[in-house]
């Protein structure tokens, strides 16, 4: 089976979130399954300049306003297809802002012409190539699906949504540049609250819409996390499905970890105590208490607001805190106080840390996620695999992942964490408090670890809930 993916960024060649990981993760895991996978991107000046030997397998004279390429590359045993338009991605920044921080004026130009490409792709402009199924990512590849729709073509589509709060919405006057016909500006097409909404445009001409959890699947169906969307998801129910993401199970492994003071398996948890001690070194801590991490952005939709506000509540009770992150500048400046207030007690580091963050997966005792949404999350996976203890709200893939140590679970043996719900001062302080009494049974405490140790977080089991909906796409569309 030939799958075209069609996404704005890949792991490891230009990240900004989880949804870089996924979809460099996915292709390796569902080759597995008999899946070959190949990936249109972007071609950015920090892509173009990781290929090596790229083969030019279609051109376009004129793609929104300029000459176009399109390469063929393997990188990182990625099997990719980078779209060469020089009008579009070669400049500096992300590749969503500018220099100073800004939207690209010219987003929805740049986005609209990878999903034109992709809808080319899949009609065939590349000689002897004919994926079976067209998956595309979020808001930025979501109008490949529109073009499809439009262009007559009877390929599945699959669009997965990392995070609904994301829509790609743009003004009315772009619509007769994207060059789709009079019919598609209609409410059933792009039309969007009198505007373009490029994810609801691909939602709807979708064959099938996945999110990242079962229960974010089912909060979207709301106004709360349905963002406006809610009315769109529930018309589409029957074509809904929530498939958890994996972690890369090699690049995240504590027995054989180069980030860490000392690696340990589930056999030899006290070897994580020369990570605490790490740990209390980088953060200048001093060495009593629970000692919670904290790596995140520092935003509202992680509940890092409230968590800032309980703080000086937690130290009080003898928590301790080594927070990564950074984010909206009042929250961090709030985490920043509280080190000032705290010292010995709350550690901070602001800015991308990638190898403390395994450090801290590694030595802390308690991983805290307080999210007000979560489509699915990747730290309490992480946490899961190292002995973290994740201390979760009840939300989104958070809810799907961890397993609360109430007390028919931890008689049963099965918990793997702490989940707390709704989001407040007080039930954060209660989650928290709860797991400070069952760190002092340490018995109780290790099986609580080894037992989220043993949680399968790989990518396997997802990948093969993708297969199945392939294969059942593909039976109600027989070419
Ligand atoms: P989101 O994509 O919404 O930010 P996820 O939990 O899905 O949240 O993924 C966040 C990823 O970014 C994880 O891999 C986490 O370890 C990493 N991360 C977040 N903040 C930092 C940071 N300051 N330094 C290093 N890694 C970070």
């Amino acid at each position: 089976m030939q799958v075209l993916s069609v996404a704005s960024e890949i792991y490891p060649l230009v990240k900004t979130g989880g949804l870089a990981d996924v979809v460099g993760a996915l292709p390796a895991a569902l080759a597995a399954k008999d899946v070959a996978t190949r990936t249109i991107i972007p071609g950015y000046r920090a892509v173009l300049a990781q290929l090596k030997k790229p083969q030019t397998v279609h051109a376009w004279k004129s793609l929104f306003g300029g000459e176009a390429r399109l390469l063929a590359a393997k990188v990182a045993g990625l099997d990719l297809l980078v779209l060469d338009a020089r009008h579009l991605f070669d400049r500096p920044g992300t590749p969503y802002l500018d220099e100073m921080g800004h939207d690209f004026p010219d987003n929805w130009r740049r986005f609209a012409a990878l999903s034109r490409a992709a809808a080319d792709i899949a009609g065939g402009a590349i000689a002897g190539y004919a994926p079976d199924i067209v998956h595309v990512h979020d808001w930025q590849a979501a109008l490949t699906l529109a073009y499809m729709r439009y262009d007559g073509l009877s390929v599945p589509g699959v669009i997965t949504i990392h995070n609904l709060a994301f829509q790609g919405q743009f003004g009315s006057d772009i619509f007769p540049m994207l060059g789709l016909p009079p019919q598609a500006a209609g409410i059933d097409g792009v039309e969007y609250y009198g505007g373009v909404g490029f994810l609801k445009a691909g939602m709807t001409a979708a064959s099938a819409i996945t999110t990242v959890s079962p229960t974010y699947a089912q909060e979207i169906r709301t106004p709360t996390f349905g963002m406006g969307l809610e009315g769109l998801v529930n018309g589409r129910v029957d074509v809904l499905h929530g498939i958890v993401n994996g972690v890369d199970t090699e690049h995240w492994n504590p027995a054989a970890d180069e980030h860490l003071a000392a690696s340990f398996t589930a056999a030899t948890l006290a070897r994580r105590e020369k990570n605490r001690a790490a740990l209390e070194e980088r953060f200048g801590l001093s060495p009593d208490g629970l000692l919670v991490a904290v790596i995140s952005r520092l935003t509202w939709q992680k509940g890092m607001d409230v968590l800032a506000g309980a703080l000086d509540a937690l130290v009080g009770r003898g928590v301790r805190f080594c927070v990564l992150g950074s984010g909206e500048a009042m929250i961090e400046s709030a985490f920043l106080a509280a080190a000032g207030r705290h010292p010995g007690r709350i550690g901070v580091a602001t800015g991308y840390n990638e190898p403390l963050s395994h450090l801290m997966q590694g030595g802390a005792d308690a991983i805290i996620i307080p999210s007000r949404f979560e489509p699915c999350g990747l730290t309490q996976l992480y946490g899961l695999r190292y002995g973290c203890v994740p201390i979760v709200t009840r939300t989104g893939g958070l809810a799907d992942t961890i397993i609360d140590a109430n007390d028919a679970a931890v008689a049963a043996g099965v918990a793997t964490g702490i989940q707390f719900s709704p989001l407040a001062h007080d039930t954060l302080i209660d989650a928290v408090a709860r797991a400070q009494a069952l760190f002092r049974e340490p018995r109780e405490w290790a099986r609580l670890q080894k037992q989220g140790m043993k949680s399968d977080v790989s990518w396997d089991r997802s990948a093969a809930q993708y297969r199945a909906l392939y294969d059942h796409l593909l039976a109600g569309h027989p070419r």
